[in-house]
């Protein structure tokens, strides 16, 4: 994927994170608006005052009938509710009748996933946004410990077998953290988000490069789960051979990954940073026919 299109694409969810009560369109599809009361206890004590003086300089939010609503997990767009499974699975497990639009929304993010693998790691992800401007400021005692890649799967089982013992551990989901700790800077509330945060992106910066978004994220584990079987992938050209000694690409890779020996496992995030710096122009993103007569191999 493009460099700039994907920094676009997770400079808008960090944005619309932060301005989720100010802009009053991004509810859990009942409402677009909250009262006043509702939005200080929602969000904290400064969201009232804060969306009142937002009003007064600005005027009210627009009114997009509906078409735009969610929450931290989820995001209606014109009638289709994109849920996350992970989270759908532990918030909706006492409801006798989920809402069917989550069910569906949440469907189709697994279908999404199985198409595409972890392409919501490479292009939307606010966290792994985070995680690859903290590996920038790593300082030259930070450890270069990792963690088995398992362990994403225990996480994921935790998370969603939470409700079983009466507890919920959405608000762990690092993608969350960061939307409830941007909106607790903002309005003062979420302190306990704020501190799962920091506690994750400073075991990214001191322990383990990148270890969250490789080893631990629940919804990392699922997408490579899943990407066992997506249609886009990652794969060298069998008739285009690397340079000498070069580990370009796998230097490249954040999630630690190598594609020089062939498809990257399910891990691959399809976010493109190895075919832009490979030297010899082997890899392409595509999916697989190979088959097919004339086709580039
Ligand atoms: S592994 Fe998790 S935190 Fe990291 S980019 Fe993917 S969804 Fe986000
Ligand atoms: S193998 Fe390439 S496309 Fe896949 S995650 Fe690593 S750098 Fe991105």
């Amino acid at each position: 994927m493009n460099r700039w299109l994907r920094r676009a694409l997770q400079a808008s969810v960090l944005l619309l994170l932060a301005g989720i009560p100010a802009l009053q369109i991004w509810t859990v599809g009942v409402t677009t608006r909250w009262a006043p009361e509702e939005l200080e206890q929602r969000y904290g004590p400064l969201a009232r005052p804060l969306v009142e003086l937002c009003a007064r300089t600005f005027g009210d939010p627009p009114e997009l009938g509906g078409l735009l609503t969610g929450g931290i997990w989820s995001i209606g767009l014109g009638g289709f509710e994109l849920a996350d499974p992970i989270a759908l699975a532990s918030l909706l497990a006492g409801l006798a009748w989920p809402p069917v639009a989550l069910l569906l929304g949440g469907a189709l993010v697994l279908l999404l996933h199985l198409a595409f693998g972890r392409l919501f790691c490479g292009a939307l992800c606010p966290y792994g946004a985070l995680s690859r401007l903290v590996s920038r400021l790593r300082p030259r005692f930070a450890l270069e410990g990792s963690l088995p890649r398992w362990l994403g799967f225990v996480t994921l089982g935790a998370v969603v077998l939470a409700p079983l013992v009466g507890g919920s551990l959405v608000s762990l989901l690092p993608y969350a953290a960061v939307g409830l700790a941007m909106q607790g800077l903002v309005f003062g509330g979420w302190l306990g988000a704020v501190l799962v945060l920091g506690g994750l992106l400073l075991s990214d910066l001191l322990l383990w490069e990148h270890g969250v978004c490789r080893s631990l994220c629940p919804s990392g584990a699922l997408q490579s789960l899943l990407g066992r079987w997506r249609v886009l992938r990652l794969e060298p050209l069998r008739k285009v051979g690397c340079e000498a000694h070069c580990h370009l690409c796998a230097e490249s890779c954040w999630l630690g990954l190598d594609p020089r020996a062939g498809a990257p496992d399910s891990e691959c995030d399809s976010c493109g940073r190895c075919i832009g710096v490979c030297p010899s122009s082997r890899l392409v993103l595509r999916v697989p026919v190979r088959d097919l007569p004339g086709r580039p191999q």
